[in-house]
């Protein structure tokens, strides 16, 4: 690894930091040098994440918090500055796709649509802007959404997950007109990941064979290949990169 991946001395909040992508993003992020924030809801599972870091010489704190508790977000927030000093950056990966979510648009209400909205767009918002002063004292603050492949296109039967994906990125873009040339603001686009959200997709053969078949490079990611995307946009490595959506992808929409 060059200098420009190091992130020695920086601190990183990782929401949905306790399983899956989130999990891997945090270690990554604690691999590549930073102290890192696993947060969710599940306290066991950030606290099994934190203790990995440390059990691996890295610092880490477990804080739990539901990103659309504005309370539980500040009180998060608060802490890391205190305990770390300060937050480089944050990485907005909290995210759910339930059931009552998924269906044509006539069978979804409005109810799911606002559940899903508000973690996966107004929480990403709102850990953002809490952690507004500390990206600005940073002197390299980067936030990363994960966004998804349904950020870019549409997506049939997942209308509340595609919109709260499209205006992720479509916040990754404005914000970062508002907040340079002080703090980055990118989002990563990952296709289908091996994790809890994707395990009955994997599970039933027919849907997991249409969306190998359009996935050129024929599999599911692990975790571990979002979080490099992650660790680069985090990094001075990306110290060019503003505004922009990475698709990690195994090529989804370059068709
Ligand atoms: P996952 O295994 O279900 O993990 C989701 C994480 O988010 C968990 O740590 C969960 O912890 C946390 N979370 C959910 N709701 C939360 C809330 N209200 N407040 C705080 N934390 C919350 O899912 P994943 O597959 O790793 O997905 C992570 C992100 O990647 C999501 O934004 C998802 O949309 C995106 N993504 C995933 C895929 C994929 O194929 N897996 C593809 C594209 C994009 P608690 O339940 O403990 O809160």
């Amino acid at each position: 690894m060059t200098d420009a991946f190091n992130l020695d001395g920086r601190v990183a909040v990782v929401t949905g930091g306790g399983r899956g992508i989130g999990r891997a993003i945090a270690l990554e992020l604690a691999a590549a040098g930073a102290a890192v924030v696993p947060t969710a809801r599940t306290s066991e599972e950030v606290e099994a994440v934190a203790a990995e870091i440390e059990d691996a010489d890295g610092t880490a704190i477990a804080a739990t918090a539901d990103v659309t508790d504005r309370d539980a977000v500040s009180a998060v927030i608060e802490r890391t500055e205190a305990e770390l000093g300060g937050i480089d950056i944050v990485v907005n990966n909290a995210g759910f796709n339930p059931d009552d979510a998924l269906g044509r648009p006539e069978d979804v209400s409005t109810e799911s649509l606002g559940d899903v909205l508000a973690v996966n767009l107004e929480g990403a918002f709102e850990v953002t802007t809490a952690a507004a002063e500390s990206l600005f004292e940073s002197g390299g603050g980067a936030v990363i959404n994960v966004a998804s492949v349904g950020g870019l296109v549409g997506l049939p039967r997942q209308h509340p997950y595609v919109a709260s994906k499209h205006g992720l990125v479509g916040l990754t873009k404005s914000m970062a007109l508002d907040w340079a040339p002080e703090v980055r603001v990118n989002a990563v686009a990952p296709g289908y990941v091996s994790t809890a959200l994707t395990e009955d997709l994997e599970a039933n053969e027919r849907l997991r064979q249409s969306i190998l078949d359009r996935t050129p490079l024929e599999r599911f990611a692990t975790p571990e290949e979002i979080a490099g995307p992650v660790v680069f946009l985090a990094s001075d490595a990306a110290s060019y990169v503003t505004g922009e959506c990475l698709a990690a992808d195994g090529g989804w929409t370059a068709r």
